[in-house]
């Protein structure tokens, strides 16, 4: 079985490895240069795209901002998975938030704003604590704007002056006081049938995921139904086959949708070794047709981001359960290196080990690193 992965990121990367063991080959392409590429060493295969193309059982996306021509080349084959319109919903967010509304989801109360005088309405009706995101383009908080007081509104219409809001909306949420930030992902097969992993809590530092703590504690089984009846409302209305991940704030017993990603995720990281099946196979499986098994969390298990730094202590691997993942990229600020999951029996055992795993990294790069450790180890069971 061959799958082509459009994107050459870790995400391909980790693809290729859950393939290897079930004989799936995964190759990516660069979708800078149309050429196709090896998902590990980045290097060139001695194939083109459209022969990479009919090769492939199947085709998917490791970031919904592929170019839309390779796209609709793509979805022409019929072998692409999820399918072009759920790739599409994921990387504009004006068609996601008409999604969500079109199945009376909760989201953050929002406008679409396609011309800059409509900035003072948004003010009028949502407040002037405002998050502007811009509706294409944007991860890892990029492509976005904060409001904090209405006196900053001037200063931010300037800084906005230069973009082509007729071509790219944008999209401005009120910014919303939740208790924390979940996750759900799950897997939907060709015959529909829908696998979610346990709900995760997402640690955010400057709009940007640097801890995941899956199962997330404290999770009421009336809330993890509310999180999987979402989804399965989302990826049956998608017609959607592989790992689809949904990101939402949690607000009392309330969820709200934040985004969707049409793709495995960073906060689905954890399941290499804190589920039976990690994302990155169920995807795979999802792809070929296999069955899904179980996806169960057998552990707890807590995965830190490496964020804009190489100097690490492998050390670290004396951890019990400790296990590290490095992506081979040249360190960028803000730019994602690797990561690492701990896992552990209890919350209680898994906070001590991060408190462990705080000597071996630097402690400017890894801010929610100490803190969440102490509340783990609070935590009983
Ligand atoms: P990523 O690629 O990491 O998912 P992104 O750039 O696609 O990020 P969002 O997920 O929409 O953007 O926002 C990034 C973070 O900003 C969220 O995880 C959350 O912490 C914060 N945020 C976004 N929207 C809101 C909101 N309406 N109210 C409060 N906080 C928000
Ligand atoms: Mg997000």
């Amino acid at each position: 079985m061959n799958v082509l992965v459009y994107g050459d990121g870790q995400l391909a990367q980790m693809m290729y490895l859950a393939g290897t063991p079930l004989g799936i080959t995964v190759s990516a392409v660069d979708v800078k240069t149309n050429t196709v590429v090896h998902p590990v060493s980045k290097e060139a295969l001695a194939i083109d795209l459209d022969n990479a193309i009919k090769q492939a059982d199947a085709l998917t996306v490791e970031f919904e901002h592929v170019p839309e021509t390779l796209l609709q080349q793509a979805s022409a084959t019929g072998k692409l998975m999820p399918n072009i319109d759920s790739i599409l919903v994921g990387a504009d967010r004006v068609r996601e938030k008409q999604l969500l509304e079109s199945h009376n989801i909760p989201n953050c109360r929002h406008i679409v704003v396609t011309d800059l005088t409509m900035l003072d309405e948004c003010v009028e009706q949502l407040g002037d604590k405002l998050i502007i995101k811009s509706s294409r383009d944007g991860y890892d908080g990029y492509g976005q704007w904060r409001l904090q007081d209405v006196s900053q509104l001037p200063d931010l219409k300037q800084q906005l002056a230069s973009l082509d809001l007729q071509k790219v909306p944008l999209v401005v949420e009120q910014m919303v006081t939740f208790e924390r930030e979940l996750s759900l992902i799950g897997v939907r097969t060709v015959y529909g049938d829908i696998k979610v992993y346990p709900l995760a809590e997402n640690l955010h530092h400057k709009g940007q995921l640097h801890v995941s703590v899956a199962p997330a504690c404290d999770i009421s089984p009336e809330l993890q139904k509310q999180a999987k009846d979402i989804f399965t409302t989302l990826a049956d209305a998608l017609d959607y086959v592989g790992v689809l991940a949904v990101e939402m704030f949690q607000c009392g017993d309330q969820l709200l949708v934040n985004e969707l990603a049409p793709r495995v995720h960073n906060s689905g990281h954890w399941s290499i070794e804190g589920a039976d099946v990690s994302q990155f196979e169920s995807h795979l499986r999802a792809l070929n047709a296999l069955p899904i098994g179980s996806i169960e969390a057998q552990k707890k298990s807590a995965m830190v981001n490496i964020i804009g730094c190489d100097d690490l202590d492998l050390k670290m691997l004396g951890i019990a359960e400790c296990h590290f993942h490095w992506y081979g990229k040249t360190v960028r600020e803000k730019r994602k290196m690797g990561h690492i999951t701990v896992t552990a029996n209890s919350y209680r055992e898994l906070g001590n080990k991060l408190e462990l795993l705080t000597k071996y990294v630097p402690a400017e790069h890894f801010p929610m690193l100490m803190n969440e450790a102490e509340k783990l180890k609070q935590i009983d069971g």
